[in-house]
């Protein structure tokens, strides 16, 4: 089983994640908790690539290929075989986050993001966990705990907003694997849907 969390900066899917790892784990089930950009030794030498440094250092197009070459490794090495071995793969951020951040991010480049999709990656999640949330306030978390390394969080609020109504959008185009979730309340209260709603999946 694959299932992603997606959503803007500061929406708390990362510690949602691994909130659900950790349910798992104690039910007695085999799980990767892993994330992108990175998730295997090469896609995390990416991650610094498309992180750190110039933000401009990349034209939009090249930044694509970069992001799907991350995620192309992270497949062969670190998903398909967690996958294939019966194993539950909860990934931290998918190709949803490179339909929105490159494909919308830097001009209208989502055709040129599910083309390459198409032809180097393919696969989908099982389920995809929705953490919606208010740009301003996610912003305002993002930047409280922000490194030198990660220059994408100097994203405004206008870009956060486009973000959020971005994934809001692909939440309809793809309603049969996305589940959309409340992320502006209690960490435990949020973690308590993901839960339902993954156990409602697995046990279908
Ligand atoms: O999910 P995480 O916070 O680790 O992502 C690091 C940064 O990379 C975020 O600020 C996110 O906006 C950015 N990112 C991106 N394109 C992706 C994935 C992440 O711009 N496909």
């Amino acid at each position: 089983t694959f299932i992603t969390f997606e959503g803007i900066d500061g929406s708390g899917k990362s510690t949602q994640a691994r909130l659900l790892a950790d349910h798992l784990r104690g039910e007695g089930r085999d799980v990767v908790l892993t994330r992108e950009p990175g998730g295997s030794a090469g896609a995390e030498e990416i991650r610094a690539l498309v992180l750190q440094g110039d933000p401009d250092r990349w034209s939009a197009e090249t930044e694509i290929l970069l992001f799907t070459a991350a995620r192309r490794d992270h497949l062969e090495r670190t998903i398909n075989p967690a996958i294939a071995a019966g194993k539950i793969v909860i990934c931290d951020r998918f190709a949803d986050s490179t339909r929105m951040y490159q494909g919308l991010s830097r001009g209208d480049l989502r055709t040129t993001v599910d083309q390459l999709h198409t032809l180097m990656i393919g696969r989908e999640p099982d389920l995809t966990v929705l953490i919606d949330m208010d740009p301003a306030t996610g912003l305002a978390r993002a930047k409280s705990r922000q490194t030198a390394e990660e220059r994408f969080e100097d994203f405004g609020t206008d870009l956060q907003a486009q973000m959020r109504a971005g994934f809001l959008g692909l939440a309809r185009e793809f309603p049969d694997r996305f589940r959309t979730i409340d992320g502006d309340r209690a960490m435990d209260a949020v973690a308590a849907d993901v839960t339902r709603t993954v156990s409602d999946h697995l046990a279908s």
